[in-house]
């Protein structure tokens, strides 16, 4: 009776479940398994660092909708992507880890890498298994797809020992699972979207909130279409930027804590009530702010605060008829306003502040005058990765998104060394489904260390990502070379090398050379933009701009000491 090898039977229920994206580095015992992934039409992507093979994985997840599948080896392979698993469970965002494990004739006795996988993945999955036999295959990758996709999107862990690995099934034995379809729509309850319109139309400071979820759900046609008919201001959280252009006049990003602080009525989008939303409560809210939450997931309903109007549905039908209900009556929230009037006058304050930052060239430059200048230069529609500090937040404010899903940060968990993984991601994203569009990732001096390997893996298939490091010679503020050099210039370096201090004036885009390519240094704006001008050119390769910038540049003054600022 003709048998099929395991391997085969994992790839081609994969590629049966529509994931097309394998993220990895192989080793014993899976390299057959990634030899098999080829062998049926999977796209394997070869990475330097497990831990940016998970996030490659995951923001492919992001932008597609169907989970990317992260191969790691056995025991620290696999211990090497808890990070990256728990970065896309907090995050909401599908994926698939598929470990391979020690032969389990050798559990217990020492076996080469043996390692408690199945527990150590399971507080950051949905679903963690390890398929008992090769026939049973099916089952499992059928339910860790639908688990990552269905409801809130999350992570699955599935486990494959070398003995599982290298056996067969008859192939009449073998499980038959269905492809399952696309996630169900959840549907809002109409009550509800009757109560949430009538408490949006009597608001007297209404505020719209648009959270990645708001992104997930492919929400952008029907949310443009809402907020432009009813003129309701409307903050995106990081990740929900472009859902509806941050260049659209009822963005309200300028005058965010105002916003927040002072709305009566914020219809939540999609977006969580945790830190980066400051727990929905006072200081940064109205004591008596009224919240009508839309999400997918039941257990997030008054998750901090207790909402007027909850709802569990997917935002696209929600705001669909949430846009019915309010055009109904010819609601349109106008610039007469005074809520818009108090809006209009902070977010020019703010970005008149703004202007003269951006404008001031003096060098060693500061992060506005950066990220300004690069603004100008990028193509609208270019995927922007974005971390480290002072670079991910100022660089969130003053590079726009005119289009969703065009952001990958940090985000929930705040995990720093996402970029370059996202990156190679979001650029395979675009020669596969948008060709022509740009990917920049900009990078901290400390951010870019943790996976800056990659930039290899970048080379190795020929993505045009450019890579711009905003360079201060540290962790948060920087160090100039002076006071770097007084501060170290004697004593033992463990003990007065100031924790937050990296290399001063380090060449990071000298990397390029180990591939007899490009790069560019850059102090002054002029140089800056000749580079960028060149990286928009390049169709088949990375390029590094590392920007020098004043190690003691910062944020513009806040108005609320951030993480610290309130007890609950
Ligand atoms: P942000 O960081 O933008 O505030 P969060 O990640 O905190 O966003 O929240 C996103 C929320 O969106 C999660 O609670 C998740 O359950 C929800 N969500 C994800 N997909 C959908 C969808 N299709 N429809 C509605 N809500 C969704
Ligand atoms: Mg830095």
């Amino acid at each position: 009776m003709a048998e099929v090898e395991a391997v085969q039977i994992i790839a081609e229920s994969l590629k049966q479940q529509g994931v097309e994206y394998v993220f990895g580095i192989i080793g014993i015992p899976v390299i057959e398994l990634s030899m098999a992934f080829q062998a049926a039409g999977l796209k394997y992507i070869g990475m330097r660092n497990e831990q940016a093979a998970c996030y490659a994985a995951q923001a492919i997840g992001y932008l597609t909708g169907k989970p990317g599948v992260c191969l790691v080896v056995s025991g620290p392979g696999l211990l090497h992507v808890t990070g990256g698993m728990a970065n896309a469970q907090v995050n909401c965002w599908p994926l698939i880890v598929i470990g391979g494990a020690t032969n389990q004739d050798h559990e217990g006795i020492g076996g080469f890498q043996e390692c408690p996988q199945v527990e150590l993945s399971r507080p950051y999955c949905k679903y963690a298994a390890r398929p008992a036999t090769a026939a049973l295959i099916p089952l499992h990758v059928e339910k860790a797809v639908r688990y990552a996709t269905y409801g809130r999107p999350g992570v699955a862990y599935l486990d494959f020992p070398g003995n599982i690995l290298q056996s067969k099934a008859q192939e009449a034995r073998i499980y038959k699972a269905l492809a399952h379809p696309a996630p169900p729509l959840a549907y809002p309850p109409h009550d509800d979207v009757i109560r949430a319109a009538k408490l949006l139309r009597q608001a007297k400071r209404p505020l719209v909130i648009v959270g990645k979820g708001s992104a997930y759900a492919h929400a952008e046609n029907t949310l443009r279409h809402f907020i432009e008919n009813t003129n309701l201001p409307f903050l995106p959280t990081p990740m929900g930027k472009g859902v509806v252009s941050d260049t659209a006049p009822q963005c309200v990003s300028s005058a965010r804590t105002l916003a927040l602080q002072k709305a009566d009525v914020v219809l939540l989008l999609g977006a969580r009530l945790n830190w980066i939303l400051h727990f929905g409560k006072a200081p940064r809210y109205d004591k008596d702010v009224k919240f009508i939450q839309v999400d997918i997931n039941p257990e997030e309903l008054h998750n901090s605060v207790v909402a007027s109007v909850a709802i569990q549905a997917d935002i696209r039908p929600f705001a669909e008829q949430l846009f019915e209900q309010m055009n109904a009556v010819n609601f349109r929230f106008g610039y007469e306003q005074d809520w818009w009037k108090q809006l209009a006058v902070k977010c020019k304050q703010n970005r008149d502040t703004v202007q003269k930052m951006s404008l001031n060239t003096e060098t060693p430059l500061n992060y506005y005058a950066v990220f300004h200048h690069l603004r100008e230069l990028l193509p609208k529609d270019t995927i922007i990765v974005s971390e480290g500090a002072n670079t991910m937040d100022i660089g969130r404010s003053m590079l726009l998104n005119e289009q969703p899903r065009h952001r990958l940060d940090a985000g929930t968990f705040g995990t720093m060394g996402v970029g370059p993984g996202f990156a190679v991601a979001a650029a395979l994203f675009c020669r596969d489904f948008a060709p022509g569009k740009r990917v920049l990732c900009v990078e901290g001096d400390s951010a870019f260390g943790f996976s800056g390997m990659e930039i290899e893996t970048m080379v190795r298939y020929k993505l045009p990502v450019t890579i711009v490091i905003v360079n201060n010679n540290g962790i948060y503020g920087g160090f100039d070379k002076d006071t770097f050099e007084a501060i170290r210039s004697e004593g033992d370096l463990t003990q007065i090398t100031p924790p937050s201090a990296l290399g001063v004036q380090v060449r990071y885009e000298e990397m390029m050379k180990m591939f007899g390519m490009k790069g560019y240094f850059c102090t002054e704006i002029e140089q800056l933009q000749a580079a960028v001008k060149a990286a928009n050119q390049l169709t088949d390769r990375p390029t590094i701009i590392n920007v020098a910038i004043s190690p003691s540049s910062d944020r513009k003054p806040q108005s609320f000491n951030w993480l610290t600022e309130s007890k609950l």
